[in-house]
């Protein structure tokens, strides 16, 4: 977007690209368009992103805006040098069949670059207003990500993060529907100098049979993988309307470490979903012990309007939050004990900016010395930190 919004002329404008997942997302985007306006009395600001195609008349309302772009257009640069004369520019988003790769020679003062594989959803979880914002799912095909990956890496990327809304459901759409193991497979062998790939959310029930054996073979892939786990407990599961029950998950995690043993976890988890009762919401919390799971990313659940939740029997926002917190601390105590399984081993580190980065595992890490972002060193991680391993270089 940047690149278009430049050559068009617009290299000044400020472009929000908002967030639906939550209420709160959209309050903060709202808030940050009015302050920006304050702050930058001049200046052209233009709406995109999910909440900006969902809802499209009421960012197109609002005063400080100039122009609201629907997801799908921002990406094509004719909506940015040929701009139409009307104020508000979405198209329907369950029309659009293809997903671009969009070459990108880098991100700004990152040291793991995104390349995102797939896009949008077919499933229609019964809180999630993702699909409305992205569409059905679509793929990038194989030889677009491959040649994506090759750019980065030569231009100094030592890690990928493969991207998408449900990228388990990848390839589906695509001639000869390859899983997405088989393209990870693929794009692996294209690109033999990429060090380290990394997976982003994982449907727990999707994983296919190749990327089961990637994950027991394949030591560029990180022994860190992310699932949409959602809830712990199978009537909360059912009622999500999600494709995978608590067993299932347990299974997942056993089965990884089977390969991995040292295999570290990350989940998505919503506390306080209709109807959630306080026993229905321990087994959220059992789940994190039994599974062993490292890092939780929680969100109260938040009622988009549209979605079948929203009309299910809600609990209290101080229940939620409430809920939210304990799942939040538990994380944290999680993560300790985590990183006291990682204290005085050798790992290998991507260094980002202010001298910090992650081992394999995903560990945070502070680094001893002052390295260049973007570097792959090896240290010795010595002691915790402020929630974070001490690391000192040994080499690199
Ligand atoms: S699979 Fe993920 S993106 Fe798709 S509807 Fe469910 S929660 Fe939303």
């Amino acid at each position: 977007m940047r690149a278009h919004a430049s050559k068009a002329g617009l290299e000044d404008a400020i472009i929000f690209n908002t967030c639906a997942v939550t209420k709160e997302a959209e309050r903060q985007a709202r808030q940050a368009i009015r302050r920006a306006r304050r702050e930058n009395p001049n200046a052209k600001i233009i709406v995109t992103g999910c909440a900006a195609q969902i809802d499209p008349d009421s960012y197109g309302a609002m005063p400080e805006v100039d122009r609201v772009i629907g997801n799908d257009l921002k990406l094509k640069e004719e909506t940015w040098t040929d701009a139409p004369p009307e104020k508000v520019a979405v198209n329907d988003i369950m029309a659009v069949k293809e997903t671009a790769a969009h070459l990108i020679e880098g991100f700004d003062g990152r040291a793991r670059a995104f390349v995102q594989v797939q896009n949008g959803c077919d499933h229609r979880c019964t809180f999630c207003i993702i699909p409305y914002g992205r569409g059905n799912s679509r793929s990038v095909p194989m030889g677009e990500i491959a040649q994506q990956v090759k750019a980065l890496v030569e231009s100094g990327y030592k890690e990928v993060v493969f991207t998408g809304v449900d990228v388990t459901s990848y390839g589906a759409d695509l001639p000869g529907s390859p899983s997405l193991g088989q393209m990870i497979r693929r794009v692996l062998a294209l690109v033999p100098d990429l060090p380290r790939l990394r997976l982003s959310s994982l449907d727990p029930v999707e994983i296919d049979d190749d990327l089961w054996r990637l994950i027991a073979e394949e030591p560029r892939l990180m022994p860190h993988l992310h699932l949409s786990l959602q809830a712990g407990d199978d009537m909360i599961l059912k009622r999500m309307k999600r494709r995978h029950l608590r067993q299932d998950v347990i299974d997942v995690c056993e089965r990884a470490r089977s390969y991995r043993p040292d295999m570290a976890f990350g989940a998505d988890i919503i506390a306080g979903f209709p109807t959630e009762t306080e026993e229905m919401f321990d087994n959220s919390l059992k789940i994190v012990e039994e599974c062993d799971l490292t890092f939780l990313h929680v969100f109260p659940y938040s009622a988009r309007k549209g979605t079948p939740a929203a009309k299910m029997p809600q609990l209290p926002g101080d229940i939620r939050k409430e809920r939210a917190a304990r799942l939040r601390e538990l994380g944290d105590k999680q993560q300790q004990k985590f990183l006291k399984l990682h204290v005085k081993q050798q790992r290998q580190v991507i260094v980002e900016k202010g001298n910090v980065g992650h081992t394999e595992h995903f560990a945070p890490v502070r680094l001893d010395k002052e390295i260049e972002p973007g570097h792959l060193v090896t240290v010795k991680t010595t002691k915790i930190d402020g929630g974070m391993l001490c690391g000192h270089v040994v080499g690199n």
